[in-house]
């Protein structure tokens, strides 16, 4: 037996994070209707279960928690606590056993991307809660990405997909059309701004994937004993080395992804991995119609069909709006300003088939 087979053979003790604010506000009620007696027919073993009480609470409970209680944590939420659980798990002094907790994802968020193309991976029906479940409940492991992001003023990891220009906005915007609940807020906000249209000045630079073996990520503060941290190779004060490419324009459309999915039902791009070991950029210049917009984010998957989408792989990049406007992080606010974003592959752990 290898170590997880024998995982499989133990009943699984899982701390579960429920964010009741998440989706619908119906998180609660999906979990314990649906997922618990699930659990319980599975002889899983529920150590714990947190309600979040505000944002960061769940990034404040995993970062103490006593993880060789669990052999999973459990995540019933949308993509925001996805982010704030990694968040967490790489601030520990241990983080670099702590990342490696499996995480198993219930979709009660209006954005679930990561479990979304996880399913989808599966050949399973998206956003379906028994579905979810599942794969948790099967045991099997699949590594995941994560990402470093360095702004002027901060530093975190994401595993999802960065928002800048028409669906930064979005996903800003649309927090007012909470009410519509799930996917729909998003849809509606999506179209709004398809509508107005806007354009965003910016720079991108990045290194392209070809070029990857120069981009070993540079391990800064060994200073507190703890094993260093891996974190961009440059940061957004640097200058863009020689071999990076930059493009500037007037940006439609920005969307950086690390899996197929950008939301339950918007496929970005149906062949991105999970675990791919890359970023996917997504971009659209103001030469793009509204009409392509449409098709492009809210109707067909297959953007590469219009010559107005650009598509760049890369592991590295830096991002540098120069109008207004906002960038999320696996749907959450960031500071606005440069970005600086590195892939680390393979780093954390999902509940799969
Ligand atoms: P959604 O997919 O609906 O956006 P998320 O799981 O991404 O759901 O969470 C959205 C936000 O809710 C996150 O910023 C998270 O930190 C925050 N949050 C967590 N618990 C609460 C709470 N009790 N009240 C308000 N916001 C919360
Ligand atoms: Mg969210």
């Amino acid at each position: 037996f290898s170590p997880e087979q024998i995982d499989r053979l133990e009943p699984m003790q899982l701390l579960v994070i429920i964010n009741p604010f998440s989706g619908r506000k119906n998180g609660q009620k999906l979990f314990q209707n649906i997922a618990r007696p699930m659990f319980d027919l599975a002889g899983a073993v529920i150590v714990q279960e947190v309600i979040t009480e505000r944002q960061g609470h769940a990034k404040e409970f995993v970062e103490t928690f006593d993880l060789t209680s669990i052999t999973g944590i459990v995540l019933a939420s949308g993509d925001g606590i996805v982010y704030e659980v990694i968040n967490g798990l790489m601030a520990r002094p241990d983080w670099e056993t702590a990342i490696k907790t499996p995480i198993g994802l219930i979709p009660t968020g209006s954005g679930n991307a990561l479990v979304s193309s996880l399913l989808y991976e599966a050949d399973e029906e998206k956003a379906v809660i028994e579905n979810a479940v599942f794969q948790i409940i099967n045991g099997g492991i699949q590594t995941h990405d994560i990402a470093s992001v360095s702004t002027g003023s901060s530093h975190s990891y994401m595993g999802v997909l960065i928002h800048w220009a028409l669906t930064g906005s979005v996903d800003v915007e649309s927090e007012k059309l909470r009410i519509l609940g799930g996917e729909l807020r998003t849809i509606v906000g999506g179209l709004i701004s398809i509508i107005m249209k806007r354009g965003y000045q910016g720079q991108l630079s990045y290194l392209p994937i070809d070029e990857e073996s120069s981009v070993a990520a540079t391990e800064r503060d060994t200073s507190s004993g703890e094993a260093a941290r891996p974190t961009t190779s440059i940061s957004v004060s640097d200058p863009i080395p020689d071999n990076w490419k930059t493009i500037e324009g007037n940006f439609v459309m920005f969307i950086g992804l690390m899996l197929s999915h950008m939301s339950d039902s918007i496929m970005g791009h149906s062949d991105i991995k999970i675990g791919s070991g890359e970023h996917r950029i997504v971009y659209a210049f103001d030469d793009v119609t509204r009409a392509q917009l449409l098709t492009g984010l809210v109707g067909s998957p297959n953007t590469a069909k219009y010559d107005t989408f650009h598509e760049i792989r890369t592991r590295a990049f830096r991002l540098n709006p120069i109008s207004p406007g906002f960038i999320t992080v696996d749907g959450e606010l960031v500071d606005y300003g440069p970005i600086q974003v590195q892939v680390h592959p393979g780093m954390m752990r999902l509940y799969s088939r």
